[in-house]
Order: C-alpha cells, then structure tokens, then sequence
C-alpha cells in the first residue's frame, strides 16, 4: 500500500535526523548579496569521523558557524542528538579556525584548557583541586602537559592548536567540530591530534573537522562532506570520496594529476 510505505519511510528518515548528532536541513547564509552557503542539507553519521571538503571560500567555515548559531542564517536550521542547540549546547565542542583567536592578551595553557570545565565550575567559578587534575589530564592527552604555566601567546602554532584540543576535551562533549585542526601545524602535533581524535572515535564520540589536505582523507576520515556553496555530496570515503565529486566540487582548481595521485573510492 502506496501510503503505509510513504508513512513508514517518512518516519525512517525523521529517525535518522532524530539520531543524528548533528542534522542540518536547508541552510543559506549570506554575508552580501550572494549566499556563502546555499540550502545545505546535512546528517552526520554517529561514531565516524567526518571531514567537510572544498576549495577556499566553499562555506565549510559559514556552515560550521551557522549551525552552532554563531552566524544567523537566512534560512534552515541544525538539530543536535535531536533536539535543539540550545538545549544540546554542552554535548558541542568547537575549535574554530585558528588564525580567529586572538591571544595577546596574556593567559595561561592552564587556564585556556580551564575554560572547557566552565559548566562544571558553576556560577561562582570555584576551581577546586579535581578541576586542576583533569585540566592538566586534558593536556597530557594532547602532550603538552609540561607547558601548562607557560602563556598562550608564546606558543607555536601547533603548540597552540594543541592546547584548544585540550580545551575541547575538557568540555566532555560527545560532538567535536574543527575547524582546519591541521593548518600550520607541524607533523607531529598533526600525529598527535589525529590520534587524539580517532581515540575520541573509539570512545564512542562524533568527530567532524574542516579539511583541506585531501591526500590524508582516506587515512584520516570515515565520511566525507564535499560542498562548494551548495551540497556537493556526502558519505562514507568508499562511496563519496570520488574523483567525479571532487571535480564536481573545486572544478579547475584541482589538476588531473592531483587527483590521479589520490586514493579515491570507484566511481
Ligand atoms: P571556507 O571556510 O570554505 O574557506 P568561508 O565559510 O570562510 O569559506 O567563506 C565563504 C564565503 O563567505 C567566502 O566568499 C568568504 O569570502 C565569505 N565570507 C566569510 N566570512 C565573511 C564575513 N565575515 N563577511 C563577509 N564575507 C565573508
Ligand atoms: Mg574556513
């Protein structure tokens, strides 16, 4: 019968966004007159690690933003474990791009990790000897425990990026998204934040990372958002990782042989 089907596929899919940890459905954002990113659609898939693919100025950072709410959108919107941002806000762990955050002001490693325990700390902010111990834990998962009174600003780039992972861990959260977790960094701080990652994976956790180093994908990811603007495809590396939907994403911008060196799913 026509309509049970329809029903019960409606009710798989609003399942499936139901599950999701992070669900986008229909969203435009545009700074000007032309959309930075245009009715996207997204389901992220728990327990994988997801990277959003395309070229310079794709909206891989607008979406990211606009489903936290950072940026308002003009259209759509994003769902977290089902249920709205706001009430999911402390499942969501966010590393923005790092060349956004300013640190001349002068803080300590310690302190940046402490501010992912700021829900545990509570209103009075009382930081007590456990909030200590598992700040200074956060920073041995992402070595660099031995920096902890040092200042932010006087850390490398890497060094940096490290410490925001920290910072993200200490939040506890069950959905982490990164902005580009590997520009500018050296080779191993690279190592060591993609082992932090893939042992989040096996604790269970969603991982989504802003990518731009497409000879790692198939190493690194699972899944793989392409966008350029509008949804290009979305999937898991052996399905969507093709070079058809690369071309389809950065057009000229890649060179044949570029892609012919890639370890591409069949397609
Ligand atoms: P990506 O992260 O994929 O490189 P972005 O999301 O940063 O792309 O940017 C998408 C488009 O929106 C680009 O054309 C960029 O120039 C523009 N854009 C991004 N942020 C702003 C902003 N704050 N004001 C105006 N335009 C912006
Ligand atoms: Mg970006």
């Amino acid at each position: 019968m026509t309509v049970a089907l329809a029903t019960e596929q409606g009710i798989a899919a609003v399942d499936l966004i139901a599950e999701s940890p992070l669900a986008i459905r229909g969203m435009t954002v545009s700074y000007g007159e032309k959309p930075a990113v245009f009715s996207v659609d997204m389901t992220v898939a728990e327990g994988a690690m997801t990277a959003i693919i395309g070229p310079n100025g794709a909206g891989k950072s607008t979406l990211l933003k606009a489903a936290l709410g950072v940026i308002k959108p003009l259209a759509g919107q994003a769902t977290v474990f089902g249920a709205s941002l706001k009430t999911q806000r402390a499942r969501i762990a966010y590393v923005p791009q790092r060349a956004s955050v300013d640190w001349d002001f002068p803080t300590r490693v310690l302190d940046v990790v402490m501010m992912g325990l700021y829900r545990e700390l509570g209103l009075l902010r009382r930081v007590r000897a456990h909030h200590i111990d598992k700040a200074t834990d956060c920073l041995d998962r992402v070595g660099m425990a031995d920096f902890a009174d040092r200042q932010i600003g006087q850390l490398s780039g890497g060094q940096q990026q490290r410490v925001f992972l920290a910072r993200a861990l200490a939040q506890g959260a069950d959905l982490y998204l990164l902005d580009e977790p590997f520009a500018g960094v050296d080779a191993a701080t690279e190592k060591a934040i993609i082992s932090v990652l893939k042992s989040l994976i096996d604790e269970g956790k969603t991982v989504v990372a802003v990518h731009h180093d497409l000879a790692t994908v198939t190493e690194y990811f699972d899944h793989v958002f392409l966008i350029n603007t509008r949804k290009v495809a979305e999937g898991p590396v052996s399905e969507a990782f093709t070079s058809g939907n690369l071309i389809a994403a950065y057009g000229g911008r890649l060179a044949t042989a570029q892609i012919d060196q890639l370890d591409l799913a069949a397609g």
